[in-house]
């Protein structure tokens, strides 16, 4: 079954830390956005079974709840799409009401999954983030309120001046919550992000490595106490709740993206949309090209995507799947380059399967190296 996404770039600020492809929403450009991707949706489908639709961004729920009902309508027009399909909205705090909740719900979405980052405002001021803590803990009872039984809370973890214990503050106020599912991310500055600047007129600091290690083991702890299950290095969810969408790109599965700077991988192939909102819609409209960097993954990328891809999971790769699929026997290959990793008891086979340990989810790239640099020599 193939998974959608739909790319909706339109912020209506733009946070200080942000590398994602968005801007400044403007209300002519969004209808016009809209159209295009209605269009494209309508000109790829093929009539393929598919069961996930992700809304992703930028902001969706910046998005009308009509706008979302006729984008979920051409996905079920030009695709197959399973009757009990995951629908997941991302969306911001400050751009939902009881009304509009209810209007997404109606227009199909069953999944929201909310951007929080932090539940202390002092943390969500130097983010540039425009909702405060309790406008979050309202969005969530409010998406409780209009129905939602699937919902899951961003956060996001080692940011400017943020000590240990008020991580934890933040993991406690998500628990109490009780969401059905979380994403915990370490933050990531990237070179030219104007949150750079404001730390250093702030005189803000990033607290050192090693916390940032405590951070993402503390926290996975607590979510572990309050019932959760960690199925990915930086998600967790209650049982029977993990993103089905979010599991086709780490399962080796196939999926679509629709809009600007989508990415697709299907049948070997892989694609991405151009990046640049009026390229798109210019593109699509025009007849014109819309992909761009379209090519085939050679028999070596694509194992060596599916092990790296198939390591983030908790449930690890399946090592006769692997061998059935592409031919490859991980233990004969790889062997003794993942040894010292096994011997320090942070990867483990285990049942037909190679699993990293949670202190060895810390290590993940260095173990996910090994695959890329002897798969491509
Ligand atoms: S709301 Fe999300 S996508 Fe938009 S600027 Fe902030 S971090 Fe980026």
């Amino acid at each position: 079954m193939l998974g959608l996404y739909v790319h909706i770039p339109f912020c209506a600020a733009i946070c200080n830390y942000c590398n994602f492809n968005r801007g400044l929403f403007e209300a002519a450009l969004k209808d016009r956005y809209v159209a295009a991707l209605l269009q494209e949706i309508r000109l790829q489908g093929d009539g393929s079974p598919a069961d996930t639709v992700f809304f992703g961004g930028g902001t969706p729920s910046l998005l009308e709840p009509r706008e979302i009902a006729a984008i979920v309508a051409a996905c079920r027009g030009a695709f197959a799409l399973a009757p009990d399909a995951e629908v997941t909205l991302e969306a911001n705090p400050e751009t939902v009401s009881l009304e509009r909740l209810q209007g997404f719900r109606d227009a199909g979405v069953n999944r929201l999954s909310y951007g929080v980052q932090s539940f202390r405002d002092e943390e969500l001021r130097r983010l540039s983030r425009l909702h405060s803590a309790s406008r979050a803990g309202d969005a969530f009872r409010m998406a409780r309120e209009a129905g939602f039984d699937n919902i899951s809370l961003d956060l996001m973890m080692w940011l400017p001046q943020q000590t240990i214990a008020e991580w934890l503050e933040s993991v406690d106020a998500l628990i109490a919550l009780g969401p059905d599912h979380a994403s915990m991310y370490l933050l990531e500055i990237y070179p030219n992000a104007p949150l750079r600047d404001a730390m250093a007129r702030g005189k803000w600091s990033l607290a050192p490595d090693d916390d940032a290690a405590d951070m993402y083991l503390s926290g996975l702890d607590r979510m572990d106490n309050a019932g959760y299950l960690q199925y990915e290095i930086s998600n967790v969810a209650r049982p029977g709740r993990a993103s089905r969408h979010n599991l086709k790109y780490w399962r080796d599965e196939e999926w679509l993206g629709f809009g600007c700077g989508a990415h697709s991988t299907r049948g070997g192939v892989r694609w991405k949309n151009l990046a640049s909102t009026e390229e798109y819609i210019s593109a699509v409209t025009g007849g014109g090209r819309v992909s761009t960097e379209r090519r085939e993954l050679s028999a070596g990328e694509r194992v060596e995507e599916a092990l790296f891809t198939g390591l983030r999971l908790a449930e690890g790769i399946d090592l006769h799947g692997v061998k059935q699929r592409y031919g490859v026997d991980v233990r004969a290959q790889f062997g003794g380059e993942l040894q010292p990793f096994v011997d320090q008891g942070l990867l483990i086979y285990d049942d037909g399967r190679l699993r990293l340990t949670r202190p060895g989810m810390l290590l993940a790239h260095e173990v996910m190296t090994i695959f890329i640099s002897s798969t491509v020599r």
